[in-house]
């Protein structure tokens, strides 16, 4: 009997002896006990603020990265553990994979993103500064810092290990301590998760604490800074975002919930086509992944009046393919529903979509014991008169087609299911997918568009990932989730700073335009990353441009555009006063006029962000570059890359082209 236990302020807390039993869905029997009697839900509430909160806000945005990825390599090392206890929540190995190693390569790329698109610093900068004055002595940045709260994370029972990581990740990042709350029937499985986490030793005390069972009173103690994540049924959503004193504090609370997700087969995607072909498949595979239970499932086929007998069948030949038993035989393909509570439920769900849909399909061979579902496929023939079909979601192996008439109707059709959180289309037609994105993105999370050119790689129409928001209007919550760094968003609070430009530079440790920037003694390029401080600058020595040189860069590239080379073709232009000098001409002189030849610190330049040639250059203008260190980031143990700003102006000091120039920087040591 597995007794997965709560960890509260540093103590793990197991089951009293009148926890909840949960028994196997593959065999009934009681497999595991689990409760939060006892749990001092105020003790974890100030042990996660008192501790967890200021140990991961003494970590930088970086720093955080990298310990999120050190616990996600160590998960990996240990997945195993944690596929041998998968088989008990019902699910097969492939349905596992998703789970399990899905929410490591979710909490893996959060990490990854944050190094890579947040500073190495304590806020992230969002947007670019705003120039509030006439004279730039009054600027303006949205920043977001980490809200000193705690994160309530309540999660739901098909995906024990990704619900976890794809929540826990982006809250660390933000600096946020979490208290995880897994759904009770699946618990033992994040246990073993979590368990691995706190034995590591990687996230600092207090970061993390489990709560196996009910939440007591730990709601009616969140205020303004605390956020409530919630993935699981509406009707929980609503009750719980109803509590008073949430509504009261207004804390933050995002609702991921179930669902009644369309595929639309294109008008273009006739049987024989490899678009029809790919829609089968998936169609069959959404219903049968994880017995049906994704929140992302394809519960609605909408299709093409004439192809509606087409795919009936073709979705029913495959469904019947499917091996139905013991998650733990290997050659299983779909496994049982979580519980004989939520078979009941998708029994009684599917009785209800059946008064306005005939049943097509079922599955003729399914297990007689334990929570085994058939899969079911019904075909509505008036969707605009069907209620259930669109509203009733049988969270199991069971869809409904519904024919369209033309594509607007499609999407007509995809919107009535309230808001969700993926819709997809399967069509070869770009002006179609341009049609439905515009009728109906506004319904749905997530557009998934697939066709003969993306199927090789296409990720599947049920996969959240974690480049890409996962959530979706209206039924589906009206929460979001992951989308990178907007996923780390959620857990930080956003603030417009307003005051000088010292003040913006020192806040953001990135120079703002305006602020004092003093001259380096020795050339900066001799310094190490260390020894480099935000705002230093060069000036270089100026240099003319003479026609001879245009000439010769000219021949030399091959970039012979009328505006360097003909002199009246260049007047006829409105932007040109004659022959002017090539961006990249410009672009060349600067790097030899700031660089510094000997080998020393800088070892390499990586590339330039926002380049604006603001004035042309004539021949016999002198030009000159300022470099103002703009920002650091460490990128390894031994460099770390340097963005410069760089300034080119002319004899009367106009600026003729400005950039960010990056380069890697040997670290001190
Ligand atoms: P619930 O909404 O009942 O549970 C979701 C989570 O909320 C669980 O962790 C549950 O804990 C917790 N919870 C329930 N009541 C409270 C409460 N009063 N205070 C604090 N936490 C609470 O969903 P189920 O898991 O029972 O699934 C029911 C239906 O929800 C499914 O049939 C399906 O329609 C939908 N669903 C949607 C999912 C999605 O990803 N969008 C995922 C799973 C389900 P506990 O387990 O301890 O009750």
């Amino acid at each position: 009997m597995l007794t997965p236990s709560s960890y509260i302020a540093g103590q793990w807390i197991g089951p009293s002896a009148d926890a909840t039993r949960i028994d196997s869905p593959v065999t009934d029997q009681p497999i595991a006990r689990a409760g939060s009697e006892g749990i001092d839900f105020g003790a974890a509430y100030g042990w996660a603020t008192g501790k967890g909160g200021p140990a991961l806000r003494a970590m930088n945005i970086h720093e955080r990265a990298r310990m999120v990825k050190a616990m996600a390599l160590m998960l990996q090392e240990r997945k195993e553990e944690l596929y041998a206890l998968n088989p008990l929540t019902g699910a097969t190995r492939k349905d596992g994979w998703i789970d399990i190693e899905g929410g490591i390569m979710t909490a893996l790329t959060m990490a990854s993103k944050a190094r890579r698109e947040m500073p190495d610093g304590d806020m992230y900068l969002d947007g670019p500064v705003e120039q509030l004055s006439r004279n730039g002595t009054f600027l303006g940045r949205h920043v977001a810092v980490p809200m000193p709260g705690v994160a309530v994370q309540i999660n739901a029972f098909n995906f024990p290990v990704w619900g976890m990581l794809e929540k826990l990740a982006p809250a660390l990042l933000a600096g946020m301590p979490v208290i995880v709350k897994p759904a009770t029937q699946t618990s033992y499985l994040t246990e073993a998760a979590f368990r691995m986490i706190v034995e590591s030793g990687l996230l600092p005390e207090g970061a993390v604490q489990l709560v196996v069972g009910r939440t007591g009173d730990l709601l009616d103690r969140l205020g303004a800074q605390d956020v409530v994540s919630f993935t699981g049924s509406a009707a929980t959503a609503l009750a719980l975002r109803s509590n008073p004193r949430l509504l009261a504090q207004g804390t933050r609370f995002i609702a991921e919930q179930d669902s009644l997700n369309a595929a639309v087969l294109g008008p273009d995607a006739a049987p024989g086509t490899p678009e029809f072909d790919l829609f089968v498949k998936e169609a069959a595979a959404e219903m049968t992944v994880k017995a049906g239970q994704k929140c992302t499932a394809i519960r609605r086929m909408i299709v093409p009046e004439g192809m509606a007998d087409a795919v009936t069948e073709a979705v029913s030949a495959r469904l019947a393919t499917i091996r139905i038993g013991d998650p733990a035989d290997p050659d299983t393909r779909m496994g049982p529903l979580v519980s004989m509570a939520q078979k009941a439920d998708v029994t009684a769900r599917a009785a209800e979509i059946a008064n306005e849909a005939r049943r097509v399909f079922r599955h003729p061979d399914i297990p007689a014991e334990g929570a085994f579902a058939a899969p079911e496929l019904y075909l509505c023939d008036d969707p605009d008169s069907a209620h259930a079909v669109h509203e009733v979601e049988a969270f199991g192996p069971v869809a409904t087609i519904l024919p369209y008439r033309d594509l607007s109707h499609a999407a007509h059709l995809a919107n009535r299911g309230g808001g969700s959180l993926v819709s997809s289309l399967f069509t070869h037609d770009p002006d179609l997918a341009q049609t439905y994105v515009t009728g109906a993105g506004a319904w749905h999370g997530r557009i998934y568009i697939n066709d003969r050119d993306s199927a090789a790689e296409a990720t599947g129409h049920g996969s959240p990932l974690p480049h890409m928001i996962h959530g979706g209007p209206g039924r589906a919550g009206g929460g979001e989730e992951l989308g990178g760094v907007r996923g780390i968003l959620h857990y930080m609070a956003r603030v417009a700073v307003q005051g000088s430009p010292a003040m913006l530079s020192r806040i953001t440790n990135e120079h703002c335009p305006g602020a004092s920037t003093p001259r380096c003694e020795t050339h900066p390029f001799q310094h190490d990353f260390e020894n480099l401080e935000v705002g230093q600058s060069v000036e270089t020595t100026s240099r003319v441009v003479s026609l001879s040189d245009i000439d010769h860069f000219a021949e030399f590239t091959g970039d012979t555009f009328y505006a360097h080379m003909d002199d009246e073709a260049a007047r006829a232009n409105p932007f040109f006063p004659g022959r002017v000098a090539h961006g990249y001409l410009i672009l060349s002189f600067a790097a030899g006029l700031f660089v510094d030849p000997a080998p020393g610190p800088v070892l390499a330049n990586t590339g330039l962000n926002h380049l604006r040639f603001l004035k042309p250059v004539s021949p016999g203008d002198a030009i000159r570059v300022r470099l103002v260190v703009k920002r650091k980031t460490r990128r390894t143990d031994a460099y770390g890359e340097v963005a410069w700003a760089a300034t080119v102006t002319n004899q009367k000091d106009e600026p003729v082209a400005e950039y960010e120039l990056l380069t890697m920087v040997a670290r001190s040591g």
